[in-house]
């Protein structure tokens, strides 16, 4: 059938027939106009505050072409658009949509995954990801594609994770932990923008997100992304935890930088990564093949030891002491790092140097137990 929306007629798998848009051939869903109508205007507040003509928009995940088409069609500061989708019969349903609205010189039409499309892509304005569930994987190269100053709109509509109902999934997808609250919607929109952030930066790009809704089971963000001028602080200053309590509905938002537990010492850092930090299998095989290579080549000195030290400490719970640091700090006379280890194998538990620091050992004893041992030495 064909639809009005906005300025264009477009022909779409007649929703009525499938009881979720996702299971027609082509996805078309008319409950996402309201998001249409927001982005298409979103797009000419962009080419307004920013005094930008000619510009060239990819819509990465098109489907019909609805959107990308809507973008050329009511925004005079769009001078073309490339539509993609690996769906071929999505790209049949483009061709003619493309014709229907009369927009053939302005659009270019791919068949392409979108992140390999999006990775051969350089000096886009304006880039739009509205996949099923999460855009997580396609930011990146997104971001890499657009011009300083350009601009990345993305939806998201895997919201049970962002939500708090899965939290594991969320920090798999976003690496951040969601929770219950009666704010979650807000929480959602703040993961996202969090992940968006941080792929930014690690590209040396800021993205300073300029626009973020919710609406009927999705969420909406678009960011202006800076490759120059890149405004650090503001990312370290806006990246931090939210605190809830749910018998009190307190909340807080608290800087990353400054995380502590209530009312104490204690220092935080993280996340990070808090399982081994090798194979065993792998370290032993390095080992062996170090102790041939040994007999006939000129191998470093040190690395013998530093393997062998990484398969001693790599099953240790993580973090290591360093006996100079104890003594310092409990007044202690500083035994050698042998010594320790010794007297808390002798005790019972598990003990290791590690090739971090000589000084350095890994434990599974508590700083107590650690602490009661060495007093008694
Ligand atoms: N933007 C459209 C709109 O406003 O109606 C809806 C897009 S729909 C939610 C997502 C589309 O992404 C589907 O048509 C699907 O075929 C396509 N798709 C999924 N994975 C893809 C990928 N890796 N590369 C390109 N297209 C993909």
């Amino acid at each position: 059938i064909t639809v009005r929306e906005g300025k264009g007629s477009f022909l779409v798998y007649s929703p009525q027939k499938y009881k979720d848009p996702a299971w027609a051939p082509v996805f078309y869903n008319p409950r996402m106009k309201c998001s249409r109508d927001i982005s298409s205007s979103i797009i000419q507040a962009y080419a307004r505050l920013l005094g930008k003509e000619s510009l060239v928009v990819v819509d990465a995940l098109s489907a019909t072409g609805i959107r990308g088409i809507r973008y050329l069609l009511e925004n005079t500061a769009v001078s073309k658009v490339i539509l993609n989708d690996l769906n071929p019969r999505a790209v049949e349903i483009i061709r003619e949509n493309v014709e229907i609205n009369n927009v053939s010189d302005s659009v270019e039409i791919r068949n392409e995954d979108a992140v390999r499309l999006l990775a051969s892509l350089r000096g886009i304005d304006i880039v739009d990801i509205d996949p099923f569930g999460s855009p997580a994987e396609f930011i990146d190269p997104a971001i890499r594609s657009l011009k300083h100053k350009g601009m990345l709109c993305v939806t998201a509509t895997d919201l049970p994770p962002l939500l708090g109902k899965f939290p594991k999934t969320c920090l798999r997808k976003y690496f951040a932990k969601s929770i219950l609250t009666e704010f979650s919607r807000e929480l959602a929109v703040r993961i996202m923008i969090y992940f968006v952030a941080r792929e930014a930066a690690k590209l040396r790009r800021t993205a300073v997100p300029v626009f973020s809704f919710y609406h009927s089971h999705h969420i909406r963000t678009c960011f202006i992304v800076l490759r120059r001028e890149t405004h650090y602080s503001g990312l370290i200053d806006s990246i931090g935890f939210v605190w809830y309590n749910p018998s009190s509905l307190d909340r807080k938002a608290v800087k990353l930088l400054d995380f502590r537990l209530a009312g104490n010492e204690w220092l935080i850092g993280g996340p990070l990564w808090i399982s081994n930090l090798a194979s065993q299998k792998m370290v032993e095989t390095v080992l062996e093949i170090y102790r041939e290579r040994e007999q006939n080549m000129d191998l470093c000195k040190n690395g013998e030891k530093i393997v062998s030290l990484m398969l001693s400490e790599n099953e240790m719970p993580p973090f290591y002491f360093t006996t100079e640091k104890l003594a310092g700090t409990y007044s202690l006379k500083e035994m050698t790092t042998e010594e320790t280890i010794e007297k808390l194998v002798n005790a019972g538990f598990r003990a290791s140097p590690t090739h971090f620091e000589p000084k350095g050992f890994k434990t599974d004893a508590n700083i107590n137990d650690i602490v009661a041992i060495l007093r008694t030495a």
